[in-house]
């Protein structure tokens, strides 16, 4: 049985691949390689990501649309949650060539295929806790997202925390810059100047002190907001209304 890897161009692949997977919907005419067999397994890759997975429904047909393609079934459609992101592939599975020009559909070798599969189902196990320290700085918003919770989630039981004025998990400062986008999260200007490493300087803050290092709680801020925060007369206000902001910016029932 043969891994091939799909491709899904559009906003609309990847609607439909959501809408699939929640409804247990199939498609016709999937574009896959010419060799590929009914009950073939297939990853999806949509948006520079392993969106999701799929198994091959029906012999593959020339497509009358579109020149030297074929086309064939996908049925029994899951997403990949959160998707795992090209350069996290790249560093996990080297030896895939394809990774370097994933523009089109291909069947990869046996032992890259089980490489592949063992990692989508660790990453469905570990739901993001699976990219690790040194993925950081290549992984994705959602991976980074995952990774920042899942860190949280050990240190939530413990009771008494030292007050801290200033993020110290790594996952939550990455992921806290990435939502950030390059501006100040809380008057939204941009980021004053870039760093050594390229990426704009902003200052995680802690909105609440005695609070784990979770999404929720920590504000990607430009140095004047953050001093606003500690210094100024309006300060204990200013802090309020970034906890405020911060309830819009992650979604509800993710904490
Ligand atoms: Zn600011």
């Amino acid at each position: 049985m043969a891994l091939h890897i799909l491709q899904g161009d559009t906003e609309n692949d990847k609607r439909w691949l959501e809408k699939a997977a929640r409804l247990h919907l199939s498609t016709s005419k999937w574009i896959v390689p010419s060799s590929a067999v009914e009950g073939d397994k297939a990853v999806i890759f949509v948006g520079s990501t392993f969106f999701a997975t799929a198994t091959i429904a029906s012999t593959p047909k020339r497509r009358t649309d579109w020149p030297n393609r074929y086309g064939a079934g996908l049925r029994s459609v899951r997403l990949i949650e959160p998707p795992i992101s090209l350069d996290v592939i790249r560093r996990r599975i080297p030896e895939l060539k394809w990774a370097i020009y994933p523009r089109s559909v291909t069947t990869v070798l046996p032992a890259i295929a089980t490489t592949i599969s063992e990692l989508i189902s660790d990453r469905r196990h570990r739901g993001g806790s699976d990219v690790d320290d040194r993925m950081l700085d290549v992984a994705g918003i959602e991976e980074l997202r995952a990774r920042a919770i899942a860190d949280a989630r050990p240190k939530a039981a413990r009771k008494v925390r030292m007050a801290v004025h200033q993020s110290r998990s790594l996952p939550v400062h990455r992921y806290v810059l990435a939502r950030a986008d390059g501006g100040c999260e809380g008057c939204r200007c941009k980021a004053p100047f870039q760093t050594r490493k390229m990426t704009p300087y902003l200052e995680p803050h802690h909105t609440i002190r005695l609070a784990d290092d979770i999404p929720l709680s920590v504000i990607a801020l430009c140095p004047t907001c953050h001093r606003r925060v500690h210094h100024s007369l309006d300060g204990e206000e200013y802090n309020a209304a970034l906890i405020r902001k911060l309830r819009k910016l992650e979604p509800v029932g993710a904490r």
